[in-house]
């Protein structure tokens, strides 16, 4: 076994490896390391309990200043577009001119669809600028929250390597501390 300072991966590389983002081979060499190290197993375990306990708690509720702050600087990164500016079927006048059949030649199609296709990546205001929209902001972040807790924890023999963790019930080792 080697000592704390001796070799042992650090915090970083095991809560990397619960979290299952390490690459095959070094999960391989942190999962046999933990054969070998009681320090590193105990960490390991605490990272698990934390995540437990993370996915546990309530999501609180977001304070009203800050809902605004987000909510302002939302409204100034994506303005809603000047309703002159929009063309009757929602194409701007010279991308209107460049789509007729005169200016678009077969061969320059396929490159101007691309150029289109790459500027539609932006937020939908098109359609939403026409009414005022109550920006959920809360809904959201807590989405947001939900989609990051709700990744699936790994299971205690998939980082184990020994059948006798006793994390596979939920239970912190309470064998142990007594
Ligand atoms: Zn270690």
């Amino acid at each position: 076994m080697s000592g704390r300072n001796g070799g042992c991966p650090l915090p970083e590389a095991w809560s990397a490896y619960v979290d299952r983002e390490t690459a095959p081979g070094e999960s391989l060499a942190l999962r046999a390391h933990l054969e070998s190290c009681p320090v590193c197993r105990l960490e390991v375990r605490a990272i698990q309990a934390g995540r437990k306990a993370l996915r546990a708690a309530p999501v609180p509720a977001m304070p009203d200043d800050l809902r605004r702050t987000l909510e302002g600087m939302a409204a100034r990164r994506y303005p809603a577009p000047p309703a002159a500016s929009a063309a009757p079927w929602g194409l701007p006048a010279w991308v209107r001119f460049l789509l007729s059949p005169a200016v678009l030649a077969p061969a320059a199609a396929s490159a101007l669809l691309a150029a289109l296709w790459l500027g539609r990546r932006e937020p939908p205001r098109l359609e939403l600028a026409a009414e005022p929209v109550e920006l959920p902001m809360e809904l959201v972040v807590s989405a947001h929250n939900r989609y990051a807790l709700t990744l699936p924890l790994a299971p205690a023999d998939e980082l184990f390597s020994e059948p006798s963790a006793q994390l596979a019930g939920g239970s912190m080792e309470a064998g142990d501390v007594h």
